[in-house]
């Protein structure tokens, strides 16, 4: 029988770029002490109050059918948060609840292309995003940024990816897989860019309290910018709740009016208890979050010491995430073999920067995500593989 070429054509080539991950856990499961950077995924689990609070929900009944948009409570809670930190007046008319960030991408994606439409998405990029797009029926377009300017989206090159179908830009600052915290500047160009072509910017902001400099802006908040964006949050970065999968959209009033009968025939709403959970955690405030992101803030620092004074590697200089990109040009290698190297050589994952698009070809992106000794283990013998090519 034959199945459909939207689903059967999702991961266009059909590579998905995780060759090096899969292979790292098969060493792992043969018993081999690999040591893996590769997922973006805390190494320590959901904090032991939320779970609390998840299971007094769940005892205490809250186990039916949830509101399809959410429940009034938790919608409340994060229109709060994001009107006090953007200034842009918010209320639960513009707030899905979503099972994770990953199907807000598709269900932002379904509201503002129609088969046959395109959707552009900066190149490097998260690995879900083309075939989040394809899944809606539209056409990817990557838009290439580049190494030796940060990797910040410039206007010049969102012009030359511009075609008459193309209906919405989706940018992700702070990024995956670069780190990079978008300027104000790129932006401001970035909204002008989507209001001269009128698009819609969907902005997926899923790493905003992992900032290690500079300071996170969301395009929600530039002029004249609400009415056309769709911001993706989510509980999986900022509180360790990946697994509970509870994300968001915050869009304009008639998005997500549509979004909500989206919901109604596809996942039927997010757990009421995980929604208490997420409501109780977001009410933990910044210092909170603050505690999760401060692993990755301890272990960026630990790089940046064994970097320097080498120059077989340079590190992308980037503001937030858990991860780190470097560019490892200078030792003749690609990403590919390099990280296949690494990993048969010293046990150690990586993924290859071509697994997140031509752009970061070259280079490998490094997760945070072992413990601070472990950590500083890896780094200085990848230093070491690295001056040796
Ligand atoms: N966007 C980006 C950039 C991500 O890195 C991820 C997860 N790694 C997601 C969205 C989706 O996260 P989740 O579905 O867990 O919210």
């Amino acid at each position: 029988m034959d199945l459909s070429k939207r689903i059967t054509g999702l991961t266009g080539d059909g590579d998905d770029g995780w060759g090096i991950f899969i292979k790292a856990r098969r060493m792992k499961a043969a018993g081999k002490p690999v040591l893996e950077l590769t997922i973006g995924e805390h190494d320590d689990r959901t904090e032991q109050i939320i779970l609390d609070k998840m299971h007094a929900s769940a005892s205490g009944g809250h186990t039916g059918y949830a509101m399809v948009p959410g429940t009034d409570a938790l919608r409340e809670t994060v229109a709060k948060r994001i009107e006090e930190r953007t200034g842009v007046p918010t209320s639960i008319d513009n707030i899905l609840i979503t099972p994770g960030g990953q199907s807000a991408l598709f269900a932002a994606h379904s509201a503002v292309c129609d088969p046959g439409d395109a959707a552009m998405y900066i190149d490097p990029y998260y690995a879900t995003y083309p075939g989040t797009i394809r899944g809606v029926g539209a056409l990817p377009v990557p838009v290439q940024t580049r190494s030796s300017l940060d990797f910040q989206p410039q206007v010049d090159d969102l012009e030359a990816g511009l075609t008459p179908q193309v209906k919405s830009l989706m940018i992700n600052s702070p990024n995956n897989p670069t780190g990079v915290v978008y300027s104000r500047e790129t932006l401001e160009n970035i909204a002008g860019f989507a209001k001269k072509h009128d698009l819609w910017l969907i902005s997926d902001e899923v790493y905003d309290t992992q900032i290690w400099e500079g300071e996170h802006i969301s395009p929600r908040a530039l002029p004249d910018m609400k009415d056309r964006t769709l911001v993706i949050g989510s509980m999986s970065k900022s509180h360790a709740m990946t697994g509970s999968r509870c994300g968001w959209i915050c869009a304009p009033e008639g998005v997500i009016a549509n979004l909500i009968t989206l919901a109604t025939h596809t996942t039927y709403g997010v757990a009421g208890f995980i929604q208490d959970a997420a409501k109780f955690a977001l009410e933990q405030g910044v210092d909170f979050e603050e505690k999760i992101a401060a692993p990755f803030r301890r272990r960026r620092e630990i790089a940046k010491r064994l970097m320097k004074g080498q120059n077989a590697v340079k590190l992308i200089p980037a503001g937030g995430a858990m991860y780190l990109m470097l560019d490892i040009r200078a030792t003749g290698l690609s990403g590919e073999d390099f990280a296949e190297g690494l990993l048969d050589q010293e046990l150690i994952a990586v993924m290859p920067g071509e697994s997140f698009g031509a752009a970061s070809a070259g280079h490998i992106r490094v997760a945070m995500t072992i413990p601070d000794d472990q950590f500083e283990d890896a780094f200085a013998r990848l230093l070491k593989y690295a001056a040796e090519k």
